[in-house]
C-alpha cells in the first residue's frame, strides 16, 4: 500500500518544484498508478489548486493540462475531430469511467508506462511535454528518457500541434479493460507517415516512413514493424505481437486513406 505522511497542495509551481527536490516528496496526478505500490513518502505535492485541469484549443494546437482527466481527453470534442477520435478509442478501454475521470494525462505521460495507451496514442502527433524546469521537449525525446528518482521535474502540460495530419489509433486487449497486448497509433503527412507502437511490451516509440507511392500499404506496415523490437509476457509472445502490430499498422493506414490491401 503507498503511504505518505504530509500532503501539500501548492500555490504555485515554484513551490510544487522546491518541494519535489527531496527524495522523500513526491508529485502526485490522481494517485490512480501510485496507490497500486508500495512506496512510502513523507510529502506528496497536489497540483490541483493550479488550474492546470484545462484543454485548450488555439488555431496552432492543443494545449492540455497536467491534471486533466483522461476522461477529458475522451471526450473534448476538439480533440477528437480534429485528430479523427482517437483520443476517445485509446482512452475507452483504460478500466472504466470513474477511473478514467480520476487518472491524469501528467501521470500518464510522466510515468511513461509501457502499456500506456495515451503515450501511445499522443507519440504519433506533432506533441510536446512542457517541463517546469526543462522547459518544452519533443515527446518521442522525453519518452525515450529512462525513468528515474533522480529526474524531479514537473511535467506542467502536452502541447499538441495542428499540422494537418490525419491519425487513427486501435489497441487489442485479452479481456475488455485489460492492459493492451499491444497499441498502434498511425498519422499521416504529406508523404509520411508516423507509426507509433506501445506495449511491446515496452513503451512506445515511434518511426517515421516515406511513402513515395510504390509500396503497398501491406509493405509499408511490414517494414514499420521491422523497426520495432518486441517482446514475451504473460498477455502474449513477441512472435504474437509482431504480427498484430504489422495488421493493425496496415488497417489504420488504410482507414487513413481508403487505400486497398490487395496490392499485398
Ligand atoms: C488498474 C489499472 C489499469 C490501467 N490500465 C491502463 C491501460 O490499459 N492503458 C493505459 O494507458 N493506462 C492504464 N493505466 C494507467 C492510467 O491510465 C494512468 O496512466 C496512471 O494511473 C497514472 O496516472 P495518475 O494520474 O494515477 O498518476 P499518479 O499515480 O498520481 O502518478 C504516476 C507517476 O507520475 C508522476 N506524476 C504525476 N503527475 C506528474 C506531473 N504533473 N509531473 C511530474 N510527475 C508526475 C508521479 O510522481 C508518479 O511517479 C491503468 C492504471 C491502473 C491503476
Amino acid at each position: 500500500m503507498f503511504r505518505a505522511e504530509d500532503y501539500v497542495k501548492v500555490r504555485d509551481l515554484e513551490e510544487a518544484y522546491e518541494l519535489c527536490q527531496k527524495r522523500s516528496s513526491l508529485v502526485v496526478g490522481g494517485m490512480v498508478w501510485m496507490k497500486m505500490t508500495s512506496l512510502t513518502k513523507r510529502v506528496i505535492v497536489d497540483l490541483s489548486g493550479l488550474g492546470l485541469d484545462e484543454i485548450e484549443e488555439t488555431e496552432d494546437g492543443f494545449s492540455i493540462g497536467c491534471m486533466c482527466s483522461l476522461r477529458q481527453l475522451e471526450v473534448h470534442e476538439g480533440l477528437n475531430r480534429y485528430f479523427g477520435g482517437i483520443f476517445k478509442e485509446c482512452t475507452r478501454h483504460i478500466v472504466g469511467v470513474q477511473m478514467r475521470n480520476c487518472a491524469t494525462v501528467g501521470g500518464s505521460i510522466y510515468g511513461r508506462f509501457g502499456f500506456s495507451d495515451v503515450l501511445t496514442c499522443m507519440m504519433a502527433l506533432d506533441s510536446y511535454v512542457e517541463l517546469y524546469k526543462g522547459g518544452r521537449i519533443p515527446l518521442a525525446e522525453f519518452a525515450a528518457r529512462p525513468v528515474s528518482g533522480k529526474e524531479r521535474d514537473i511535467l506542467v502540460r502536452m502541447i499538441i500541434r495542428k499540422d494537418g495530419r490525419k491519425a487513427a489509433y486501435a489497441s487489442q486487449r485479452n479481456s475488455q479493460t485489460d492492459f493492451p497486448l499491444i497499441a498502434c497509433c498511425v498519422s499521416r503527412l504529406g508523404h509520411y507517415w508516423d507509426v507509433s507502437v506501445g506495449a511491446r511490451p515496452a513503451r512506445a516509440q515511434v518511426i517515421r516512413i516515406l511513402d513515395d507511392g510504390h509500396d503497398s500499404l501491406g509493405q509499408l506496415a511490414k517494414e514499420a514493424a521491422e523497426h520495432f523490437t518486441f517482446g514475451t509476457n504473460l498477455r502474449g509472445s513477441a512472435g504474437y505481437r509482431k504480427a498484430l502490430a504489422q495488421v493493425y499498422i496496415r488497417r489504420l493506414m488504410e482507414s487513413l486513406t481508403g487505400r486497398s490491401v490487395s496490392k499485398g
